[in-house]
């Protein structure tokens, strides 16, 4: 784990988050910096930096499976929107792959 991770040290304890999901290798937080009245970040607790790296589809499945949950569990049953920004060229600011959940009145688009 790159020491310097936010997310590694989120999913380590050593930094705060508001967790709403917690199950076998994922985490999911609410975002520090929402853009929605619901942003919620699906995280692997296993640090891969983009989605370009991840080659295990089963985690692939059971992010997006996560993320079904948190939006339901947040009282979106009517629907999400569901992105990831991958590599600094799309957007990416923190280099731990993640998934954006966003529901609700949404504030800003992802830029
Ligand atoms: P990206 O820009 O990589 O697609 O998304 C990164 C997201 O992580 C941003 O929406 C940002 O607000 C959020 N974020 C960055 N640092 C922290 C943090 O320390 N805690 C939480 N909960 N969210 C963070
Ligand atoms: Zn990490």
């Amino acid at each position: 784990m790159p020491d310097d991770c936010v997310f590694c040290r989120i999913v380590a304890g050593e930094l705060p988050a508001n967790v709403v999901l917690r199950e076998e290798g994922i985490i999911a937080f609410l975002d520090i910096h929402p853009a929605a009245s619901t942003h919620a970040l699906v995280v692997p607790e296993r640090h891969i930096d983009d989605l370009r790296q991840l080659d295990d589809a089963q985690l692939w499945l059971r992010l997006a499976q996560a993320a079904h949950k948190v939006a339901e569990e947040l009282g979106h049953s009517d629907g999400y929107r569901f992105y990831v920004s991958v590599g600094a060229g799309g957007g990416q600011t923190v280099p731990h792959l993640h998934v954006h959940v966003l529901a609700g009145e949404m504030r800003r688009l992802p830029a």
